[in-house]
């Protein structure tokens, strides 16, 4: 018996009260969809300050991996509160230690890898610019159209997602070339013979940007999402990354992949390049690592992140301890179930929102890894024109009804639950997703 989702509209009046006070004080560049005030939180549920029940579907953005308060990562920060909260990556402390060692022990890179520690996915990503000039020597990069990889100065020249992100910030960093992401729905490239939209993009790079434009010798590295996050949860075809790396070794460029969304098991492996068999030179991590405390991390072939001289990088709170003990306790629960319960979940939602395609003319694309998914909303199927204006009336009416939700790209609903989640939760959520879909289908 499930307890009753909704029992006064949301946001009531004791959200109300909190949404006021926090449009005075609180900057209004926070994007909000809608009202939802946190109260608690366990599993894959939440509850707000009026006592409404919801299935969460978002995970605080991919970051909640091993449901909320976690008993055993409650336990973990709790111990290590009472030890010490904070020395500052001056010093020297074993959880810090014991957290490189498990990156590297899973990073997707068969050399060792050398860590630095962030408290951000954007943190992490300017590590990685950073570093790719330092080793190299070089000085311009590639990033794709409908990528995200942060707000920072460095990270944001690479973000090309939403115009507002950029809107009144120009010039961010220079000597960043975008080119199109490989989208097997949306293609922008004549599809060559063999289908695959990821040969057409690399060689679009290959012969259209290289050599005229831009010369090979001068770029340090191409940054890459595995699949596209906050640009619609896009999945590359199967020819793209093992065509990168290609292009990648022949130039001497190196290969960052951001899997700041996208890894942590999240897709059923570690992380999602290994869908693809190829190793990137560095991977951006964050979100998921740490069950919600801020951290992050850049790993590094040793051959590359062995470069730096002491001081050319740091900050203050890198290996945080509260950070690292939850991050530990993390990769242990998400190894010991969470990740192959991710893969099988992911496996289940996927199936029953391609069913729902059958029965919802509004579905254009499912499409999804693990417990990654992305239903994209379209007016005609032929036309593909986004639906822009019923996915926000659906994520909306999700909420209403008890389930969070939120949107990516044009018109995609992305569905990204704590890891743990089990199939009643699933099936709970989805049929609020279908209820509201149909509702909107109507207006
Ligand atoms: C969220 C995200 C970032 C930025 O992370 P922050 O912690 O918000 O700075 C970078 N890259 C990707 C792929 C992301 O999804």
């Amino acid at each position: 018996m499930t307890t009753p989702r909704i029992i006064t509209t949301p946001p009531g009046p004791k959200a109300k009260a909190i949404l006021e006070r926090d449009a005075r004080v609180l900057s209004p560049s926070y994007a909000r969809d809608y009202g939802f005030v946190m109260e608690h939180g366990k599993g894959a549920e939440v509850w707000d300050v009026d006592g409404n029940r919801y299935i969460d579907f978002c995970a605080g953005i991919a970051v909640n991996s091993t449901g909320h308060s976690h008993p055993e990562i409650v336990k973990a920060i709790q111990e290590q509160a009472e030890k010490y909260i904070h020395i500052s990556s001056d010093y020297y402390h074993d959880v810090m230690v014991r957290v490189a060692e498990r990156i590297d022990e899973i990073a997707p890179m068969e050399e060792a890898v050398t860590v630095f520690l962030t408290n951000s996915g954007t943190e992490s990503v300017e590590a990685a610019i950073k570093l790719a000039r330092y080793a190299t020597g070089r000085r311009q990069f590639i990033g794709f159209l409908g990528g995200f990889h942060g707000r920072s100065m460095g990270s944001l020249s690479f973000t090309a997602s939403k115009a507002r992100q950029q809107e009144r910030f120009f010039p961010t960093m220079p000597g960043v070339w975008h080119v199109p992401y490989p989208d097997p729905y949306r293609p922008i490239f004549p599809t060559p013979p063999n289908g695959d939209q990821g040969d057409a993009v690399v060689d679009y790079i290959e012969n259209m940007l290289f050599p005229e434009a831009l010369p090979p010798d001068e770029v340090a590295a191409i940054l890459v999402e595995p699949i596209q996050g906050e640009g619609g949860y896009i999945i590359p075809p199967p020819n793209f990354f093992p065509r990168l790396r290609k292009l990648c070794d022949r130039q001497g460029i190196l290969l960052i992949v951001d899997e700041v969304q996208a890894g942590m098991g999240r897709t059923g492996k570690w992380w999602a390049i290994q869908h693809y068999n190829i190793e990137p030179d560095i991977v951006c991590i964050a979100k998921g690592v740490a069950s919600g405390v801020p951290m992050g991390a850049m790993a590094a072939r040793s051959s590359i992140g062995a470069k730096w001289k002491p001081g050319a990088h740091g900050n203050t709170y890198g290996g945080n301890p509260l950070a690292c003990v939850s991050a530990l306790k993390t990769m242990e629960l998400i190894e010991n179930g969470m990740m192959q319960n991710a893969a099988e979940m992911g496996a289940y939602m996927l199936d029953a929102v391609s069913e729902m395609q059958a029965r919802h003319a509004s579905i254009g694309h499912v499409r999804g890894k693990g417990l990654m998914i992305g239903v994209e909303l379209v007016l005609d199927r032929e036309t593909k024109e986004p639906a822009r204006e019923m996915r926000n009336a659906v994520m909306h009416s999700c909420f209403e009804n008890g389930l969070l939700t939120l949107g990516c790209g044009r018109s995609t609903m992305r569905f990204m639950p704590p890891l743990m989640i089990g199939k009643n939760l699933v099936d709970e959520g989805l049929q609020i997703f279908e209820d509201a879909l149909t509702q909107a289908e109507k207006r």
